[in-house]
């Protein structure tokens, strides 16, 4: 007999207590990069620590939760719920994605192959594939909305997926590679998996934009009533910025392309708004969301 239970709600902006009687194990990382132990350096109203690599600057959480309880706990569980609402391609959506798709068009020189490692919903390949790519995606857990987008799919992480020599003209990672266990075995693995000449894509969120600086810095100061929440460490485990990312692109055996800070319009945000923050924030490539386009070396 099964039982119809009512899932319990999201682990993010709950009380310390609640977050470590599901979360409460903790396990130290190292920094992918030099293997150094990073130096903590804060630790937000959830209890998650933050801390850096004393050698390249990288952030990340240590110690953290293991990876396998985070999959189940926060992926699986509060990310499948989220996918099967977000399968719409609204208008906001497909001008954020034809740009993503325009740049990548122009550094790879044609069309392709394409596989979004963490699809979710399948918005963006629906998007893709109207334009004439072939698509495929991957998920630890996958959604009716990516089942129903027509793409060619693969359930679990991205290490244990055998693609059968498969190969991609365009790997993309869309506010993914701030989740993975270990983002430079991520970009390894991503780089095997593309044909010579092929195309990454990544987005994640940007730590040295002028939002992030400025709570980073009332946090600091403790003028911030809930410090250091933009870092979203229930859900992120590692903040990039330009620089690191970069560092990581590089070890993995990419050169870089393209990088910018694109401004996502909030969905009814004024027109003159968006044009200032374009101006403002895009220009200056001070954005809160990192974009970067790279390719084989
Ligand atoms: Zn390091």
């Amino acid at each position: 007999m099964t039982t119809a239970r009512k899932p319990p709600p999201p682990l993010f902006g709950r009380p310390r207590a609640e977050v470590e009687a599901e979360l409460g194990e903790r396990e130290p990382v190292r920094c992918p990069l030099c293997h150094l132990e990073p130096k903590r350096f804060a630790t937000d109203p959830q209890g998650f620590h933050l801390a850096r690599c004393p050698g390249c600057g990288l952030e990340f959480q240590s110690p953290r939760p293991p990876f396998e309880r985070l999959a189940e706990i926060v992926y699986a569980r509060e990310y499948g719920d989220l996918a099967d609402t977000a399968a719409e391609v609204t208008p906001e959506k497909r001008a954020r994605y034809q740009r993503q798709l325009d740049r990548i068009e122009r550094f790879l020189g044609r069309r392709g192959s394409l596989l979004e490692v963490g699809c979710g919903a399948g918005a963006f390949l629906r998007v893709a594939a109207e334009r004439g790519w072939a698509i495929a995606g991957t998920d630890i857990q996958l959604s009716e909305g990516a089942r129903q987008s027509g793409a060619r799919l693969w359930a679990g992480r991205l290490k244990e997926i055998n693609f059968g020599g498969q190969r991609f003209s365009t790997v993309r990672f869309h506010h993914a590679l701030e989740h993975t266990e270990n983002p430079l075995a991520e970009l390894e693995r991503a780089r095997e998996l593309l044909e010579p000449g092929g195309l990454l894509y990544v987005s994640v969120p940007n730590l040295a934009g002028l939002s992030p600086r400025l709570k980073s810095w009332q946090s600091r100061w403790r003028l911030k009533p809930r410090p250091w929440r933009h870092y979203a460490a229930l859900h992120h485990l590692w903040y990039f910025t330009p620089e690191s990312l970069n560092k990581l692109l590089e070890r993995a055996g990419f050169r870089l392309r393209h990088w910018e800070t694109p401004h996502v319009p909030k969905p009814g945000e004024a027109a003159w708004l968006t044009l200032l923050y374009r101006r403002l924030l895009e220009k200056p490539r001070w954005g809160s969301i990192l974009d970067v386009y790279a390719q084989p070396r």
